[in-house]
Parts: structure tokens; sequence; C-alpha cells
């Protein structure tokens, strides 16, 4: 099944660690919400562009709404964006449609609004239920007003709803951490991303970590806190499903999933990727350069490649690996590749030590082989 994803590139603030684009105000107000009006112009234009194209005329199962902060938009936005979605594709009903929030961006009757317009899972970037992490962080929320905004996304009849929390902060400890793990499992979330701090090029962090002002935490305590969250995890009944995801029985992402299992996805937007059968393009990174190519009726490409049978083997190999698994039989038969013939020894000893199983003839990581997923996959190297 395919997907759709939508990229809005707007944040309310910067913040110091994050490498995705957006953008925040900068200069007067009429200027930004000028500039916000010219991107959603722009975004509708990419959708009646892309939908004109008979191969993307199949059903969608997914609609993810990602950023920057989404929820920044008025209701009136999402609205109809999710209109001309669903006028120019054919979007699944019971279509799993989420959407980012930022918990400084919300109140519940924005959330009700939300989701009488039609979106069933909410992905919220909590990060941390420590305010001075969160003051780290230069995040715009407070713990309290994170788990206030978790509570109205269940008032608000939200019951699929997602955290996003950051473990590997400096001089983290492993209670700590615990804490973190043991305030979201209050609020009973049926899914966890959970990602180590990393150290993007070009932030504030780095220059920070450049500086010495910040000295991130060592590989070792990051990968033991790494282990531990698996462990605590699945002890309160989330199953992890890839290396930074876990869900409740019934929650796995169907979106993430379909990203995962190598299905067909158009993404609209700034910096917004697209794969269809072998082909994988990505826009330009810029709102004002995405929006004039728009304008000018070019579409906002910035690059693009094409798979060959060998690129396209390894991807499905990795992901796999990544997530739920490789189907060994399937595998075979697209790429007339038998793994077992080509890395039994591999095989074998990842089963041997437990870290992978062979399961309904599919062959998956378990817990014990999440964390040494890198280094696994540079060993089935074709
Ligand atoms: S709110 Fe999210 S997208 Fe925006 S700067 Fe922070 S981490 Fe990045």
């Amino acid at each position: 099944m395919s997907s759709l994803y939508l990229h809005i590139p707007f944040c309310e603030h910067k913040c110091i660690y994050c490498d995705f684009y957006s953008v925040a105000p900068n200069g007067s107000a009429d200027a930004y919400s000028a500039l916000v009006q010219r991107f959603l112009d722009s975004l509708k234009k990419e959708v009646d562009v892309r939908s004109g194209d008979e191969r993307f005329q199949v059903p969608y199962e997914t609609i993810f709404f990602g950023g920057g902060t989404p929820s920044l938009l008025a209701l009136s936005e999402i609205k109809e964006i999710l209109n001309l979605l669903s006028t120019r594709f054919q979007v699944l009903s019971g279509a799993e449609i989420t959407l980012e929030t930022n918990p400084g961006t919300v109140d519940i009757e924005k959330l009700r609004q939300f989701k009488a317009a039609g979106v069933n899972r909410i992905s919220m970037g909590i990060q941390s239920f420590h305010d001075d992490d969160l003051k780290f962080l230069s995040r715009i929320h407070s713990a309290e007003q994170a788990k206030e905004c978790v509570r109205n996304a269940y008032q608000a009849g939200f019951d699929n709803v997602s955290f996003d929390l950051i473990f590997a902060l400096p001089s983290q400890t492993r209670e700590r951490w615990r804490s973190n793990l043991e305030q979201a499992m209050e609020l009973a979330p049926k899914h966890i991303s959970t990602y180590s701090l990393i150290v993007e090029p070009n932030t504030p962090l780095h220059r920070m970590v450049e500086s010495k002002q910040v000295m991130p935490l060592s590989a070792e305590a990051d990968a033991e806190l790494y282990e531990f969250t698996i462990d605590f995890l699945a002890s309160h009944g989330y199953e992890q499903y890839e290396v930074s995801n876990f869900a409740q029985p019934g929650y796995k992402s169907r979106h993430n999933g379909n990203y995962w299992n190598h299905s067909n996805y158009l993404g609209f937007g700034p910096s917004a990727h697209s794969f269809w059968e072998r082909q994988r393009w990505w826009n330009v990174a810029n709102v004002v350069e995405y929006s004039t190519r728009l304008e000018q009726h070019v579409l906002p490409v910035a690059g693009d490649e094409r798979l060959n049978v060998d690129q396209l083997r390894n991807e499905e190999l990795f992901l796999g690996l990544r997530s739920e698994g490789v189907d060994i039989a399937g595998f075979r038969k697209r790429y007339d590749t038998d793994l077992f013939a080509t890395h039994r020894q591999t095989i074998e000893h990842l089963l041997n030590e437990r870290l992978a199983v062979l399961h309904d003839d599919r062959f998956k990581l378990t817990a014990k082989g999440y964390p040494l997923c890198d280094e696994i996959c540079a060993s089935f190297l074709i």
C-alpha cells in the first residue's frame, strides 16, 4: 500500500539539535504569515501536478503531516490539505492520518478540531519529562505542558498517541532516563519512538560540542541506555518493531512501516522525499525556492536516483533488518538470491548468538540484535 507525506517547514523556534528543514519567524509577523500562505498555495500546486500523473492514482493507506511543526497550522489549513488530498488521490477510508504535534502549540480545542477534521494519530514531540532537559534542548514547552497536552489529546478523543523521546543527553544517568520512561508509562502512549541525541553538523549543538561547552555522552553509556530502553519497554508490553520504534499490540505505525517495507510514497513540501518503484527523488530544502519553482510551473525536485537491482536488494535487506525482518522466500523470488546460500556463516552465527531468529521464513533481529544493527547490516553487504 502507498503513503502520502507532507513536510510543513515552519517551527516557532529552532531546537539546538535539529537538522530537519524548517524556518522560524525572523522578522515581521506579516512577512512570516505571507511566507506560510505562499507555501500553502505552492503545496496545493505540487499536489495538483503530481496527482495528474496516472502512475500515482493508486489507493493510499496513510497520510503523515511531518516537519517542522505541522500542529502550528490552523484547522482550516489542515482541513483544506486533507480535502485536497482526498479529491486528488484515492485515500482509503480508515487511512492512518498522523499529525506531528509540538505540545507547545495546541490546546484541547485545537486537538478536538484536528480530530474532527480526520486526523486519527498524534505523534507528540515530548523528548523529555524533565524541565532542565527541555531547557537544554531549547524546546518551547515544559514537562507539565507536555503531560497536559497528552491528557488533552485523550480527552479530544485520540486513542492512538505516540511519544517521541530523546535519550543519551549529556551526563544523563540510567536513573534519570528510567524516570523519563516511567513518567511516559503513567500516560500510557500506544507507541513510542526513541532516539539517542545525535550531534548533527551545522546545528547549534554541534558548535557547543566543538567549543567544549557541551560534552556528549560516551558511546558506551549511550548503548547502555539503549539496551535498558529495549528491556524496559518490552517489560511494559511494547513490542519493538524497528530499531527506534516500540508499539502496543495493534498500534505499529502503518506509515513508517510502509517506508521500511519499500512501499511507494509521495512526499510534498520542501525537503520531502518520495520513492516510487525504483525511483527516489527529493525536493529542494528551501521554502522560498520551493514556492518560486511551483509558481513558475516547475516541480521543486532537487535530485533523483534510480536504484539498480543490487541497490534495491541491499536496501530491502537493510530496511528489513532494521525493522520486522526479511522475508526469505520473497527475497529469493524478487532478487534470485538465497540468503542462506550467500551468507550461511553470518546467519548461523547470528542465530547461534540469539542476535536473530528465523520465524515463519522471516529472518529478524532480536532485542539483543537491534543494538548491533549497523554492524550486522555491514556483515551482509552483497
Ligand atoms: S520543533 Fe521539531 S522540527 Fe522544529 S526545530 Fe524543534 S525538533 Fe526541529
